[in-house]
């Protein structure tokens, strides 16, 4: 009899969840030791903004630190207030996307280190220690050619000028952000160079965070004294049109919750955007939209079960897809078998380039009704 429609026990998700999301932490902590060999002598910080990209920034940031890491980067103020308590206070945390008004206060309370994105963030920062009595920290992040976050090139005369007094900060490195360093020939990658070591040389004594996970790829130059790897911490790719050097860190299994026979002629779906030609074996699947599946994978992606294709068929549902699984022999899949949606038949950049984006986005669209299982 086969294995699988005996329900296989380890193969069941007893806590009622959708799916397994496997996180491989050892691969995670594989990867980061990589990143920090490649960036050596400089350090390797890591981004563990959007909840890790989905992974949880907890587990992650924990596995990170036994891998030595002691500088983490999230998005918002929110994420460091919530990450702060559950890290050892030998690790730093940075808040990239600056501080809000009137959130300074709890940003220095909590021992968080603000990246301060213009020169009205220095002055509110600088004011937020002269009220504290404290030096504080901070990093400052300069725009080399982005025009998203960081000190505007009007603004640099001025702030060089606040600094020279002092202002209570102490800024413990500048920054600057790659709009394209995971494609290797872009010019912009060296013309961004170039201007943050112009900076470099107006803030004299600074040392400089550039390099994100694609930016460590363009080699020493781009390293500065720290870098700061998202993605390829995560297992997805840093560089575009190059074979991904990294490890795959998750594994997305999701249930199937029916099987059925159908006829050709036979709707499927919404909209009955599918019509089956022949006579078809169809298994509806425990992840929709809402888990992170993009509504556009309809008609256009797969899972796999075994290393077998099987193709989505119709459209994307809020909480489930449906499946061909004729190319199975019968009575492989079963309710409760699960199928393989992010795994060694199926990258997170083939989901990504199926669904039209990026790995960034499948990930940090993972929903949070799977089981998060971490090895
Ligand atoms: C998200 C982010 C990173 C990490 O980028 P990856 O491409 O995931 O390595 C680094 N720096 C800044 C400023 C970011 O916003």
């Amino acid at each position: 009899m086969n294995r699988q429609a005996l329900h296989v026990p380890d193969r069941q998700i007893e806590s009622g969840a959708s799916g397994y999301l496997t996180i491989d932490l050892a691969a995670l902590r594989r990867n980061y030791r990589k990143l920090s060999a490649m960036v050596a002598p400089a350090m390797a910080a890591a981004v563990v903004k959007a909840d890790a990209y989905g992974l949880g920034s907890q587990p992650v940031s924990s596995a990170l630190h036994a891998e030595g890491c002691r500088h983490l980067f999230v998005a918002h103020l929110v994420e460091a207030v919530k990450l702060r308590p559950l890290l050892p206070s030998d690790t730093q945390i940075f808040v990239l996307n600056g501080l809000q008004p009137e959130t300074e206060i709890t940003c220095a309370e909590a021992d968080i280190v603000p990246v301060l994105n213009s020169l009205e963030q220095f002055r509110r920062w600088s004011l937020t220690a002269r009220k504290l009595g404290r030096v504080l920290p901070a990093v400052l992040q300069f725009d080399t050619g982005m025009s998203r976050l960081g000190v505007p090139p009007e603004e640099r005369t001025g702030l060089a000028a606040e600094l020279e007094g002092g202002g209570n900060i102490e800024i413990l490195f500048i920054m600057s952000h790659l709009a394209c360093a995971d494609e290797v020939d872009n010019r912009q990658n060296a013309e961004q160079l170039a201007e943050i070591g112009r900076i470099a040389a107006e803030f004299p004594g600074l040392s400089v965070c550039f390099a994100n996970s694609g930016g460590i790829f363009l080699g020493d130059d781009y390293h500065g004294v720290l870098s700061r790897p998202g993605i390829a911490l995560y297992g997805g790719a840093p560089m575009a049109g190059t074979p991904n050097p990294m490890e795959p860190v998750v594994r997305l299994d999701v249930a199937v919750i029916q099987t059925r026979t159908v006829p050709a002629g036979t709707r499927v779906g919404y909209g009955g955007a599918h019509v089956t030609s022949a006579e078809t074996r169809l298994a509806t699947i425990a992840a929709g939209y809402a888990d992170g599946l993009p509504r556009c994978l309809g008609h256009r992606s797969a899972v796999f079960y075994e290393g077998v294709r099987l193709p989505i068929v119709g459209r994307v549902s809020m909480d489930s897809i449906t499946v061909d699984i004729t190319a199975l022999p019968d009575g492989t899949l079963a309710l409760g078998s699960l199928v393989e949606v992010l795994g060694p038949n199926q990258t997170l950049e083939d989901l990504a380039e199926a669904a039209g984006t990026i790995s960034y986005e499948i990930l940090t669209s993972l929903g949070r009704r799977y089981e998060r299982r971490y090895r």
